[in-house]
């Protein structure tokens, strides 16, 4: 039987923030803010539990960016002096925010809703945090001078809310990534030392989340350059499988990343993805099958755990919670098959 789990956003409800929109606005604030993101995160925990997700997440109902989310919880940062920077490479310009001394957490950033959550259900419970490059790809730099050295500041701090998080019962930290196929030799130089910096002493499961981003427009035109098979894997797994990070979380439906790729990860556990998060039909369970058995020619079975590509926060929520269905179907329908 595979272990199932998501790769970690889901769609907000129409009550709490605009849906199909990324980084949209909340409609609520102050402590009806709260309860709503409180209700929004049991409902989606609810419906993954009854898909059959083995390993849940809050959806990330609690958050506005995967990024901001936690830096808004760090000093050192300057939101009023927003400096323009093109992003992943270049792929899109953003007005970000700007580090200007020290950074240090203001105290703990998550902690209390995943308190929350981790009384709210039984099955596996795993938390999403920015990774440290991704980070750093997403703020300016007027204070370190070099992305390495920030890159190991940020990583400290993620390692000590990381650690908080663990007391708290969750079972797996994962770390989101999603320049690592932009920067592939800052990724061997320095990249996935800053992530084991990050998951440094942990003993619950840690993972990494690397993607080729959500199915946004500036993503899609920089996907039409990448060519027809997307091999940029092939330079950092191998790196990645020597690290200490347990899981590594890839985009595998519908997608131009050859699975052969993914025999370059034999000493991990890879989270298949068998959901196409840009496309705007549910799979059907013979679908998300297929995926992982295409996945277990090149590892073996109890590598392999069933997932998303990336986030589903832009989707609708129907299609959302018909995709989390096919999901669990047909990864139960591949485990018979095995
Ligand atoms: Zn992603």
């Amino acid at each position: 039987m595979y272990t199932t789990t998501i790769a970690g956003s889901l769609p907000k409800p129409s009550w709490l923030a605009q849906p199909e929109k990324l980084w949209a606005p909340w409609r609520l604030e102050g402590e009806e803010l709260a309860q709503g993101q409180r209700d929004a995160a049991l409902v989606w925990m609810s419906e993954e539990e009854a898909a059959g997700i083995d390993i849940v997440t809050n959806g990330e109902q609690f958050r506005e960016h995967f990024v901001h989310g936690f830096l808004k919880h760090v000093s050192g940062i300057d939101w009023e002096r927003m400096t323009t920077m093109g992003i992943r490479d270049n792929r899109y310009d953003a007005d970000v925010p700007t580090v200007t001394g020290p950074v240090s957490r203001q105290g703990s950033v998550h902690g209390e809703e995943v308190a929350f959550c981790r009384r709210h259900t039984k099955a596996g419970f795993k938390f999403t945090l920015p990774g440290p490059m991704t980070i750093c790809d997403t703020i300016a730099d007027a204070h370190y001078g070099r992305r390495a050295d920030m890159a190991m500041a940020f990583a400290e701090l993620l390692n000590q809310e990381a650690r908080e998080l663990e007391a708290l019962g969750v079972d797996v930290i994962q770390f989101d990534e999603p320049a690592f196929n932009v920067f592939m030799r800052d990724v061997n130089e320095w990249g996935i030392a800053a992530l084991e910096k990050a998951a440094e002493g942990l003993k619950c499961r840690t993972a990494v989340h690397i993607c080729y981003g959500y199915g946004i427009q500036q993503n899609l035109d920089w996907k039409e350059t990448l060519g027809s098979e997307w091999r940029q894997y092939e330079e950092i797994f191998p790196a990645i499988n020597a690290s200490r990070i347990n899981q590594v979380s890839l985009e595998c439906a519908n997608s131009r990343v050859p699975m052969s790729l993914i025999g370059l990860l034999p000493d991990k556990q890879v989270m298949v993805g068998a959901i196409d998060v840009a496309s705007f039909e549910a799979e059907t369970p013979e679908q998300v099958a297929a995926v992982i058995r295409e996945a277990g020619k090149y590892i073996a079975s109890e590598q392999i755990m069933p997932c998303t590509n990336c986030g589903m926060v832009p989707l609708p929520r129907d299609l959302a919670q018909r995709k989390l269905e096919a999901l669990g179907a047909g990864a139960r329908l591949a485990s018979q098959s095995n």
